[in-house]
């Protein structure tokens, strides 16, 4: 895949966690939080010892971090625009 060659820039989650982004796109659930969901990709690579754990935790928290903008974002979005979206959690 062309796609994985991403630049050296950095693009924050995705180029700075790459091998975690790549692994949780094979999670057999595509909103896996990767805590112990059924065929998780990520938490395999955890037994196999693929991933580092500490990696993994890294990860987890800058996604918080994201997430937490993420709401942030959304709440704002609420309150200008009325619309009902399904959210992507
Ligand atoms: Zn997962």
């Amino acid at each position: 895949m062309r796609e994985l060659q991403l630049p050296a820039t950095d693009e924050g989650l995705q180029s700075t966690f790459h091998d975690i982004e790549l692994l949780a796109s094979q999670c057999f659930f595509q909103d896996c939080k990767h805590q112990g969901e059924p065929r998780c990709a990520v938490k395999i690579a955890l037994e196999e010892g693929t991933l580092d754990p500490n990696r993994f935790h890294s990860f987890q928290k800058l996604e918080k971090e994201l997430a937490y903008i993420e709401q942030k974002e959304k709440e704002k979005n609420r309150k200008t625009t009325k619309k009902q979206k399904r959210p992507k959690m």
